[in-house]
């Protein structure tokens, strides 16, 4: 599968190569749409000679616990996260939340309830497709998903195994984009909302992919929000993209951040650590997090 910014794997690797140290800030395991269970991930990270990981999945934080443990015998740092879907002015902005508390009782709680308002956003979705004459049945998605946080691409391996589309990726192009004749919008709380839940659950605030999210407006009034940093080398970004994110982070004195957004092989924009982020972004997170950096321009 080939998808666009891909050449910008490349400026990120000069920014990492002097430390010569990598992390990989952003991953999805089977706990969300990702296909490696936590602690093949961890392997995975591991061969990849990667220092340290982030487990990102979307609105779950269930992987963590076997993620810790991998880790900690294969001997790969795991930075505990999730990653939240948020409703934008033009489209979702997803919050990424790091070392967080998966024992927050309110973020559990928050995480159950967007868990259960994407169960039911499928249930609709499928719905959907049954009205345009496709026979899937929910079930049939749910063996897929398991007891996760059931998306898009769950429906769309779905319909795959069923024979209705010729490809995984077909299924979005033909029913499941955004305005595609399945699609059906989750509910969704607010970017606010997230940066207050993960900072209520000890973790740093990072605004993911963000060409694919905030309007300039937007992103501004999150870093008021207390936005802690901005995911800047991230596959679907372009040199020039991070080069203008890098800059916004530099005026507001907030962190910058880089992930593959590895979901697994073939269902990826780049391989796990392929967008080589040296260890030393991670340090000033550690930092950042400990309260030992000066603090933001927000806050004086
Ligand atoms: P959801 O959160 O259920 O709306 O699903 C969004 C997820 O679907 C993303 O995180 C990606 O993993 C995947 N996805 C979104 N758009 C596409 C696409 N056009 N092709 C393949 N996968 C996609
Ligand atoms: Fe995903
Ligand atoms: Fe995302
Ligand atoms: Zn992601």
């Amino acid at each position: 599968m080939s998808f666009p910014g891909s050449a910008n794997v490349h400026a990120a690797a000069e920014a990492g190569a002097a430390a010569g140290v990598f992390v990989d800030l952003h991953t999805h395991t089977r706990h969300s749409d990702g296909l490696l269970a936590p602690a093949e991930l961890l392997r995975l990270a591991d061969n990849k000679g990667l220092r340290a990981i982030a487990i990102t999945d979307h609105d779950c934080a269930d992987g963590i616990p076997e993620a810790v443990a991998a880790g900690q015998e294969i001997g790969v740092e795991v930075i505990p996260g999730v990653e939240l879907s948020c409703s934008g002015a033009k489209s979702e902005i997803h919050i990424l939340g790091y070392f967080i508390d998966p024992n927050s009782e309110a973020l559990a709680a928050a995480l159950t309830q967007f868990r259960a308002w994407r169960r039911q956003r499928a249930r609709a979705m499928v719905e959907r497709l049954n009205g345009q004459g496709v026979p899937l049945e929910f079930e049939r998605v749910t063996a897929v998903a398991g007891d996760t946080a059931i998306g898009r691409p769950h429906i769309a391996q779905a319909l795959f195994e069923l024979g209705v589309v010729d490809s995984f990726q077909g299924a979005f192009t033909k029913y499941l984009k955004r305005g595609g004749p399945a699609f059906v919008a989750k509910q969704m709380i607010t970017p606010e909302a997230a940066i207050e839940l993960i900072h209520d659950a000890g973790g740093l605030a990072v605004v993911a992919h963000p060409t694919y999210g905030p309007t300039p407006g937007e992103l501004r009034s999150l870093i008021g929000h207390g936005l802690d940093g901005i995911e800047v080398w991230h596959p679907l970004l372009d040199a020039e993209d991070t080069s203008a994110f890098t800059e916004i982070a530099r005026e507001y004195r907030i962190l910058t951040t880089g992930g593959s957004d590895f979901h697994g092989a073939g269902r990826s924009h780049c391989e796990l650590g392929g967008m080589h982020v040296a260890y030393e972004y991670l340090e000033r997170m550690h930092e950042h997090s400990n309260g030992s950096l000066s603090p933001p321009l927000r806050e004086r």
